[in-house]
């Protein structure tokens, strides 16, 4: 399986390459050179399976020659075996209608550690077969930094650089990445938003005084094998529910579009899909797009489901490029006019396309904690922000009653203490795992929210790529 950059320039990897690349060159981002898919047979065929034979089944077409399959299913094994529910992701049903699909059994209590875990053995294996030493950059609105430190403390020939908004995480968020003690970890709290952050971590994959000394990756959801793993959650839950005879819907509380574009990935490799839900709190640059086209960006408004608070989605474009018929010059124009405009019009026959599949919902702080005691009082789940903005989607959005609907629950309730209880009454206790993340000591560096200030902490502190 080859990668190809959706803005059409950057020369095209394998697996092993894109996975230890994060952003293309050009600037774009990685896909697979075209979807592999399974036929009703073969999806009926993965009935009854574990997770980790689900996952395996589901991503071996994606690592080509850089795993056989038996490598691939002692990653997944390992990744997995962290997790602290014997079915990793277990499916709750809460009414006839409506499910949740738990994604936060793993070790820092969100569905990030589903991608993360592997992607941390993955870049190990790796490395190893490579003289380099990697640099890890991200920016996190609380939960990537979290799981990929997590993921990575103490491995060999990696460092990371966690970027995050100052004062804008959860103490939760804050302090699992904090209070990581390894000399390859290193946290960084900035002035400004996870916008800022972000746009910082993208200038940084440009910077070729950076990238000449060192060997930069990613770890958000620009890295395709995130996004990867991610695919495997929906054949798991679909084929629950009796896939491929019965169609599912699926409500994922949306910040960068990486979450939903796997379930997107989900359905052009055959599983039947009825619709993909894309919840977004107030900060709803991608309502406003699904639903009238305009992609243009605001201010952020910061909200009790911080990890949605983002205002441009990276993986859009993803979409974007198979919307334009993967044609990687226009989507590089429209990607181009878009970072000086700050603006995008998506044309009618693309808002055609995408709504063949996807349909969006907006949900404010009122629903949010309506979905939360509904949730509670008519289910008996106490549940998170974010997965509260997927349930009232799935609630609202006017689906056939017919189709069953599985909302993602991306976090474990007690990540968002403070929320649960304004809406609930309910302080949801932190799970045993966690251990005493609130007498630990925190270590992190404040920098201003300016690219130099970060740059140059990066440049002093990180391993060349041949050290
Ligand atoms: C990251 C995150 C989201 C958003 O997922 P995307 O892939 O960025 O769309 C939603 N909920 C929680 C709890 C998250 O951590």
């Amino acid at each position: 399986m080859e990668y190809i950059s959706t803005r059409g320039a950057a020369s095209p990897l394998n697996f092993e390459q894109v996975t230890l690349a994060g952003l293309a060159g050009d600037g774009g981002l990685y896909v697979p050179q075209s979807w592999p898919s399974f036929s009703p047979a073969e999806i009926a065929d993965m009935a009854g399976l574990s997770y980790v034979e689900t996952a395996v089944r589901v991503m071996l077409p994606f690592v080509g020659d850089a795993l056989d399959e038996t490598e691939l299913r002692d990653i997944c094994e390992q990744a997995y075996g962290r997790f602290s529910h014997a079915a990793v992701t277990p499916l709750v049903q809460l009414d006839g209608q409506q499910w949740l699909l738990e994604l936060f059994h793993g070790p820092t209590l969100a569905f990030k550690d589903v991608a993360l875990q592997l992607l941390g053995l993955l870049f190990e294996k790796f490395l190893a077969r490579q003289d380099k030493h990697l640099t890890v950059v991200g920016a996190t609105s609380g939960d990537t930094g979290s799981a990929a430190i997590d993921a990575l403390a103490g491995r060999d020939k990696v460092d990371i650089f966690m970027l995050h908004p100052d004062g804008r995480i959860s103490d939760v968020q804050r302090r699992q990445m904090t209070t990581v003690r390894a000399p390859n970890v290193h946290n960084i709290a900035i002035d400004g938003s996870f916008d800022d952050a972000q746009a910082m971590v993208k200038r940084m994959f440009a910077d070729q005084e950076v990238t000449n000394r060192f060997s930069i990756s990613a770890v958000n959801s620009i890295n395709w094998a995130r996004l990867m793993a991610q695919v495997v959650y929906y054949f798991y839950a679909a084929s629950q529910l009796g896939a491929p005879h019965r169609k599912v819907a699926f409500s994922v509380p949306t910040g960068n579009f990486g979450d939903v574009f796997a379930g997107y990935v989900a359905s052009k490799m055959g599983l039947p899909i009825e619709q993909l839900i894309v919840a977004t709190n107030v900060n709803d640059i991608l309502h406003r797009a699904l639903s009238a086209g305009d992609y243009s960006t605001g201010t952020v408004t910061p909200t009790a489901a911080p990890s949605m608070d983002i205002q441009v989605s990276s993986n859009f474009e993803r979409l974007l490029f198979d919307l334009e018929g993967r044609d990687g010059a226009k989507t590089a124009a429209r990607m181009a006019a878009f970072e000086k405009s700050h603006n995008m019009q998506l044309e009618p026959a693309m808002r055609e396309a995408a709504s063949s599949i996807f349909t969006s919902h907006r949900v404010d702080p009122d629903d949010m904690s309506i979905a939360m005691r509904w949730a509670q009082d008519r289910a008996g789940h106490v549940i998170d922000p974010h997965s509260a903005i997927g349930l009232s989607a799935a609630q609202n959005v006017g689906l056939d009653p017919a189709v069953p609907v599985v909302t993602l629950a991306t976090a474990h309730p007690a990540k968002f203490p403070d929320a649960v209880e304004r809406a609930t009454g309910i302080r949801p206790a932190l799970p045993r795992r966690v251990g005493d993340l609130f007498d630990r000591e925190e270590n992190y560096t404040k920098l201003p929210g300016t690219y130099d200030a970060v740059k140059s902490f990066i440049m002093s502190n990180a391993t060349p790529s041949d050290g």
